[in-house]
């Protein structure tokens, strides 16, 4: 069966690689249906790396998985051939201290989809077929629309990083950066009963894209920051702020617009190198920042958010490519201008 992998930055290719025969008892069979390029995959075929983590043997990329059941182990109970499923990439061991604190995102052992973080590498998604333990299957009604349960990934991490707060409700929130994950986070910020949000960026199109998910003020840097500057004046004014841009510019805007006690989730990563912390101003301001790592419950409560409350994510969805034009759809995602999420698929 086919797989894509990336073997250096800008080398991606089809290769082929053997399927799993027989299924141990825990285990389940699932066709790949689609699959969403997140901000790794991007970083992955464009540089050969994500940070310090290299690329050195082929990596098969993808980890925001929906399929459908193609067959069971003995023991799996819940789930039947040809039920849509959303795969959760984490596998955590379930055995070191965070796993037994219920920490299991911060997991020492964790093997997570198509990551080089350790060597021989941890495979991802973007194959024909996948087989995983029933763990990392959430089942769907039948007919769910694939495509959106692909969205199940992203928008976990956006519900972990509100869960890194002390809770949301009727308070303002300040959002840095709207690709996939800035927009994500104002979909979770208003399930958690925020009261107003602004969003900020440079790109007119993705602010657009924020204000339909429920943004109630966005505000486009490049053009005009002096909006962003009014907040700053005096101690600042949100209650807190999701910094999802990455860049160390858009944190200083939070720890400047938040006001005293506030809390800034860092949920975007930031490039190598020094990110010096001004921590007088989070002395002076009593400031929480915190971080935010993958998620752990919170993906069966994506995935139940995305069929029971019916979250508007398809706006989101700008491309669809098939994997003979993997190369040309990793070149879309990184036209912010008119991409937001592109998926993948065998077809
Ligand atoms: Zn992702
Ligand atoms: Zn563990």
């Amino acid at each position: 069966m086919q797989a894509c992998a990336i073997h250096a930055a800008k080398d991606l290719r089809l290769i082929d690689i053997e399927p799993v025969t027989t299924l141990a008892a825990h285990e389940v069979r699932v066709a790949y249906g689609t699959g969403g390029i997140c901000g790794s995959d991007i970083h992955y075929y464009h540089e050969g790396r994500v940070g310090n983590f290299a690329v050195k043997e082929p990596l098969i990329l993808g980890h925001e998985i929906a399929g459908t059941v193609r067959e069971l182990g003995s023991d799996v109970t819940g789930l039947h051939v040809g039920q849509p499923v959303a795969i959760n990439p984490n596998l955590p061991c379930l055995n070191c201290r965070y796993c037994l604190a219920g920490q299991t995102n911060l997991c020492q052992e964790m093997v997570f989809f198509g990551s080089a973080a350790v060597t021989p590498h941890i495979q991802g998604g973007f194959r024909e077929e996948l087989v995983v333990p029933q763990q990392q299957c959430v089942g769907l009604p039948d007919g769910f629309d694939l495509s959106i349960a692909a969205f199940a990934e992203p928008l976990a991490i956006c519900l972990h990083a509100v869960n890194r707060t002390q809770g949301l409700l009727h308070k303002s929130v300040l959002i840095t950066g709207c690709g996939p994950i800035g927009c994500l986070m104002i979909l979770a910020a208003k399930l958690a009963g925020v009261r107003h949000i602004t969003a900020t960026d440079v790109e007119d199109t993705v602010l657009n894209t924020a204000r339909s998910l429920g943004a109630d003020e966005v505000i486009n840097i490049r053009n005009d920051n002096a909006p962003v500057e009014q907040y700053e004046s005096g101690r600042g004014h949100f209650d807190a702020a999701f910094e999802c841009s990455g860049n160390p510019l858009a944190l200083q805007t939070c720890l400047n617009a938040v006001r005293p006690r506030g809390t800034i989730v860092q949920t975007g990563l930031m490039p190598l190198g020094e990110n010096p912390v001004p921590v007088n101003k989070l002395l002076a301001k009593e400031l929480t920042l915190t971080g935010t790592f993958r998620f752990h419950e919170e993906f069966d409560t994506a995935v139940d958010a995305l069929v029971n409350q019916r979250l508007e994510v398809s706006s989101l969805l700008t491309g669809v490519f098939s994997f003979e034009d993997a190369d040309e759809a990793f070149m879309a995602a990184v036209d912010r201008s008119r991409h937001m999420k592109i998926q993948l698929r065998f077809d």
